[in-house]
């Protein structure tokens, strides 16, 4: 989070501090950020991830700067199958050492798994090598980072919102450092499924973002080129030289830099030895799948989910957060505080507390597939706020005079409202 931190979430507060740990903090004097307030990713590690950690509750419980490298069933390999379940699970960890456990919940997240710039999904020639004149995921361009891009040509790919967010810091690191130049390259055909749901959009900055980003197109600050796919990436004396396509045209591009924001994937090689079962394609726990897949759902809400539809055929072991999601990009905190909520009742062996829902998510604004750059969208992204569409295929089909896409937002699922839905 730390390295994202210079961004501000575009969810308030209310909606990324869970209500246990707020109950947690409290009780230790915390003062409760404003459920309105939006935080940076730095301000969510400060004052509320940091204090949490410092908890007397939750300390002498957490493993600092142990990376896991894998995980399996002591003595028992993937085969074996009788008396599996009474044998603990081995975490094997970077520094040698080998610890055993009852019940494994990995959220260790897809951050450090970012996707490469070839639109295949693999890495195009020329990637590694270039390495040092790349960079992905949202550098701080106006912090940290400013003095590598600061008059620089950079060329973005990506067009969600990790990547709006990078275009506006760059857009005003070119009007203080001249010279900077920004080419903006997306795999869409379609721009306008780009910019989101404007201010129709309940999670109101993301849908401000889009619109910014539009802007700044609109205004003719930066170059966009769209469907653009990269091919390959070379060194041209200083310059990268990066070829590439609009519709089968090559056109080709001189940077300086090269930025990434083209979404994440997870790690499984280090559940090699566990039995789980993965979506194909999403790379999601499986029965997450048809809940989120970007290309058919999430026109209305997630659904939110427990224990039940993260569980793997490997008794007591779960993936919960951003890696349960695999390749999608629509998750949310708040989401992840109740698949905790439920994992834990379960392996905890209150079972009625597992199966019980206790969260609401924002109506709309959900559906932000924009966020990945691979997906198609869903049903093409939220629908331009002037119309009366789920999204922008229901507003297409609309237009046409037909009933609609078909997809429709799912009815609300209204369980139990805690302090997160106040
Ligand atoms: C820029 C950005 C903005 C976002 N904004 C929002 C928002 O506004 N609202 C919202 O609801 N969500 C937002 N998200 C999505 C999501 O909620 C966050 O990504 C969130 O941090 C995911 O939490 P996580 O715990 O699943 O993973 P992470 O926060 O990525 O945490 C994973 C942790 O596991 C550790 N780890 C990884 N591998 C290992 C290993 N092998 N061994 C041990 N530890 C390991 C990592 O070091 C890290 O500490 C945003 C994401 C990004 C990237």
């Amino acid at each position: 989070m730390r390295e994202w931190g210079h961004v501000t979430l575009f969810s308030p507060w209310r909606y990324t501090a869970d209500r246990v740990a707020r109950g947690l903090l409290a009780a230790e004097g915390w003062r409760a950020p404003s459920d309105d307030a939006l935080p940076t990713g730095n301000d969510l590690v400060d004052q509320y991830v940091a204090p949490l950690g410092r908890h007397p509750a939750i300390t002498p419980h957490v493993r600092l700067n142990a990376r896991v490298t894998a995980i399996g069933r002591k003595d028992f390999d993937k085969v074996r199958t009788k008396g599996r379940e009474q044998q603990p699970f081995e975490l094997h960890l970077a520094s040698g050492e080998v610890v055993e456990a009852r019940a494994v919940i990995d959220a260790s997240g897809t951050w450090r798994r970012p996707n490469p710039a070839g639109s295949s999904g693999l890495a195009v020639p020329g990637e590694a090598a270039n390495a040092d004149r790349m960079a992905y995921g949202i550098p701080d361009v106006l912090g940290a980072a400013r003095s590598r891009y600061a008059g620089k040509r950079v060329v973005v790919v990506g067009s969600g919102h990790s990547a709006f967010n990078l275009i506006l810091d760059l857009l005003k690191l070119a009007d203080e450092a001249p010279g900077t130049g920004i080419v903006w390259v997306m795999r869409r055909e379609n721009l306008d499924s780009v910019w989101g749901g404007g201010s129709a959009d309940a999670l109101e900055v993301r849908g401000k973002l889009g619109a910014h980003a539009k802007a700044a197109v609109e205004s003719g600050r930066l170059t966009v080129l769209s469907p653009y796919r990269i091919r390959s990436i070379a060194r041209a004396g200083d310059k990268l030289a990066i070829t590439g396509a609009i519709r089968g045209n090559q056109q080709d591009l001189t940077a300086d830099e090269l930025i990434v924001c083209a979404g994440f994937r997870p790690d499984l090689e280090m559940l090699g030895e566990v039995r789980i079962t993965i979506d194909p394609w999403l790379e999601c726990t499986s029965a997450l799948g048809p809940l989120i897949a970007p290309n058919e759902h999430s026109c209305g809400t997630v659904r939110p989910h427990g224990a039940k539809e993260l569980s793997h055929p490997e008794k007591d072991f779960y993936v919960i957060g951003m890696k349960s999601y695999g390749r999608a990009p629509t998750f949310l905190l708040v989401t992840g505080f109740e698949q905790v909520r439920s994992v834990v009742a379960q392996l905890s062996g209150d079972f009625a507390a597992a199966a019980r829902v206790e969260l609401e998510l924002p109506a709309t604004g959900v559906c932000s597939t924009t966020s990945v750059d691979s997906a198609t969208g869903c049903c093409g992204g939220p629908a331009p706020a002037a119309v009366d569409a789920c999204c922008v295929q229901d507003a297409d089909a609309k237009a046409d005079g037909k009933t609609g896409c078909g997809c429709g937002p799912e009815p609300p699922q209204v369980l139990q409202i805690g302090s997160l839905a106040r």
